[in-house]
């Protein structure tokens, strides 16, 4: 007999909303965070585009969900998964702390994705305060200010044709070219407010209490250049954080959790949800959606055990 029917390892918008889906099938269900519940809204001052709450601090969304998860009851306890050992229509789920471990019919993992980081002077201090990683969130807060978006990638320059059509001046600092689809970067260049500075190295960001501009090197000619801005969106990649389950077989080469549309892994009884999965579009209404699908999926797989 397995300690629970369900395991949702992360307690961010995909997993609470898993933890409701699968608590409200009648299952027994546990729901871990290494921190506290919320995900990666809790450091968002606001999430701008969920269906039917307008503009809405992230900590506070974070807390009605979790609130919600706490109506039905669904136990939550701090713990970092370390792994998860696959043993067919068992599992056990293994965490750092007092070395902890529970066995359960079905695994729900969505823990989410790391914005990777520079890792250079001023983007601890303006994190979340001048420094974002989200245009589609955070955007509308710079309208008719200075941004400058770092990186060159798809992401970078779709985020960057959003943005240059609200914000006063644009300025995109990248390591190498622009390495986006041709028609996006020609779409991108036909914005008169949008400076492209090519072949740089971000050396740090300035500013004492608030952002105050973007330091960089050509790397090509050694010339250093601050750019004076009000806000930075940084697009050099996201980390899928899903290193505790790379021995499983579930993962794709970048990371991503593999999934189908029912959200079900290659391994019968793994589910992945929200930012960690293979997907287009990582915001918290889809993560939701994940989650709930998740769920559904995972009381059907173990009441059919
Ligand atoms: C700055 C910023 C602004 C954003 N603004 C918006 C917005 O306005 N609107 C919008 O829709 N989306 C926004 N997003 C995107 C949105 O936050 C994500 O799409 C959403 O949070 C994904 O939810 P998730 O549950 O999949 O993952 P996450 O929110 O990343 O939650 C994953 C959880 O898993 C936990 N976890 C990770 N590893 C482990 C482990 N080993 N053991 C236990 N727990 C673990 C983490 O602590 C975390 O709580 C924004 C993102 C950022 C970074």
């Amino acid at each position: 007999m397995s300690d629970y029917d369900v395991i949702i390892i992360g307690a961010g918008p995909a997993g609470m909303t898993a933890s409701i889906y699968a608590t409200r099938a009648d299952m027994k269900v546990l729901m871990l965070d290494r921190l506290s519940p919320g995900g990666q809204i809790i450091n968002t001052n606001y999430i701008q585009n969920y269906t039917g709450v307008g503009s809405i601090n992230g900590a506070e969304l974070a807390m009605k969900m979790f609130e919600h998860t706490q109506e039905l009851n669904v136990p939550f306890d701090y713990k970092t998964v370390t792994s998860i050992e696959d043993n067919g229509t068992e599992k056990i789920v293994h965490c750092l702390e007092e070395d902890a471990s529970y066995s359960c019919r079905a695994v729900i993992v969505a823990t989410g994705t790391t914005p990777r980081c520079l890792n250079i002077t001023g983007e601890e201090q303006f994190k979340a305060n001048g420094i974002s990683w989200c245009a589609i969130c955070d955007g509308a807060q710079y309208r008719d200010k200075d941004v400058v978006v770092i990186g060159g990638g798809n992401s970078a320059v779709e985020e960057s044709i959003f943005l240059a059509g609200i914000v006063k001046s644009l300025t995109i600092v990248t390591m190498f070219d622009l390495t986006a689809d041709p028609m996006a970067c020609d779409k991108l260049k036909e914005f008169k407010n949008v400076t492209i500075y090519p072949y740089q190295d971000i050396l740090d960001f300035t500013g004492e209490e608030k952002l105050t501009g973007v330091h960089f090197k050509s790397t090509k000619t050694g010339e250093e250049k601050t750019v004076s801005c009000d806000g930075v969106f940084e697009y050099i990649g996201l980390t899928p954080v899903t290193g505790f389950v790379k021995d499983l077989g579930i993962l794709n080469k970048f990371g991503y959790i593999e999934v189908n549309d029912r959200m079900a892994s290659n391994q019968e009884g793994i589910y992945g949800a929200g930012d960690c999965v293979t997907k287009n579009l990582r915001q918290v209404i889809t993560a939701c959606s994940d989650g709930a699908i998740a769920a559904q999926e995972a009381a059907h797989y173990v009441q059919n055990l």
